[in-house]
């Protein structure tokens, strides 16, 4: 049996798969004893059911979408593989994440280097292999034109935007220097020319309003007689994690440096996944003569959702080292891990989806009117 934690937690959702693990929690535990702690354990048939549905998804908004898994999301190759051989392509940010993805099946054409700061060894990579190269300023287009020079003609590249929504982002670029850009591909050998951006917030307008204005620099560069490529929207669509979660309620409750973070992250989105992503398409698409203009150039709608299409695809296991009591009612649970192990406590947000706890002998009942807090076993305060 799975014991739950009492009261109000809201429920998080576990996939069949899943809660048949936790139900077998001997044979967990003994992949604990045997692998070591933390434990990933990775599902590859619901990574292939994800691109799936996602692509459906799409399908139904515009014809023309590809769907690139962001590899920083998770290093598992099991996973990665899975989608390749679905037909999703991957984002990549350095020479290791290209390796990878070549390594898992990946086709080239499929691959996007994103990543804001590339060595020129990885510029070079990616030329040479025809890779979609994504730029983020003028400086990094200069050089990766020299390179171009050197080591062939680039196929395809993408100018990376900074969104109107993040004016003090320090990735991608301004309208104008999206605009001052195109002198300086005239001259250039690129096949295609696209633009780019990612956005840091989980609202479909925001993202709807940057592909709308990703949609009308195309058409200025398409004026100046350069080769259009696509719009790439980049990840950062949420997942569900939860039934329900009430941000207020949770405000109010307890948090670990007693500084609750409500909004950091949309544990129950009305939208999430590939139909948020679909929304922000729809929306952004409302305008027939915008839509008129991808479909006449056949422009490409590029996605890179990374733990978005991780959604149900894995759990982390981790054994409990210590049950130490701190005082004041608060107890430290240590486990034999690192907060880092989870993605969305790299953010410094209090994770609100409750585990699962498995035990594995007879142990003191939990006190009541006590705090429980999961704690990392580094030496890092902030490793909760
Ligand atoms: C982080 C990132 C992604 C993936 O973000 P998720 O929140 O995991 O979907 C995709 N593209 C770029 C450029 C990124 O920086």
């Amino acid at each position: 049996m799975i014991q739950e934690y009492s009261g109000d937690e809201p429920e998080p959702l576990r996939s069949e798969w899943t809660l048949d693990l936790l139900n077998s929690r001997s044979e967990l535990a003994a992949w604990v004893d045997g692998f070591g702690s933390p434990l990933h354990v990775v599902f590859p048939d619901q990574a292939n059911r994800n691109y799936l549905q996602w692509r459906n998804e799409l399908r139904t908004v515009y014809g023309d979408c590809e769907i690139q898994f962001a590899l920083k999301a998770c290093k598992s190759a099991a996973l990665l593989r899975a989608f390749a051989l679905a037909g999703a392509g991957a984002d990549v940010s350095s020479a290791h994440e290209m390796t990878s993805a070549f390594a898992n099946l990946v086709p080239v054409q499929r691959i996007s280097m994103t990543g804001p700061a590339k060595s020129d060894h990885e510029v070079s990579l990616c030329i040479r292999n025809g890779i979609a190269i994504h730029v983020d300023c003028i400086e990094e287009l200069k050089r990766i034109l020299e390179l171009a020079g050197t080591a062939g003609s680039i196929r395809s590249l993408f100018l990376r935007a900074r969104p109107r929504s993040e004016p003090g982002s320090r990735f991608g670029m301004t309208e104008g220097q999206l605009m001052a850009c195109l002198p300086l591909l005239e001259e250039a050998k690129v096949g295609r020319i696209g633009v780019s951006f990612h956005i840091n917030d989980y609202k479909v307008e925001t993202r709807a309003e940057q592909l709308r204005a990703s949609i009308a620099f195309l058409r200025r560069l398409c004026a100046q007689g350069l080769p259009p490529g696509g719009i790439d929207i980049g990840g950062g669509y949420p997942i569900r994690y939860l039934e329900r979660f009430d941000p207020a309620a949770y405000s109010r409750g307890v948090h670990w440096a007693s500084m609750p973070k409500p909004g950091s992250y949309p544990y129950a989105p009305e939208l999430a996944g590939s139909r948020h992503a679909a929304a922000v398409i729809q929306i952004a698409l409302a305008e027939p003569a915008d839509r008129g203009f991808l479909e006449r150039y056949r422009l490409p709608i590029i996605l890179q959702p990374g733990r978005s299409l991780l959604d149900q695809c894995g759990i982390s296991a981790f054994n409990v080292i210590e049950v130490k009591e701190l005082g004041d009612s608060r107890f430290a649970v240590v486990l034999d891990g690192m907060s880092f192990s989870l993605s969305e406590t790299w953010f410094g947000a209090d994770f609100v989806p409750p585990p699962a706890i498995l035990p594995r002998q007879k142990r003191a009942a939990a006190r009541h009117n006590a705090l429980y807090f999961l704690l990392g076993r580094s030496c890092l305060e902030s490793d909760v």
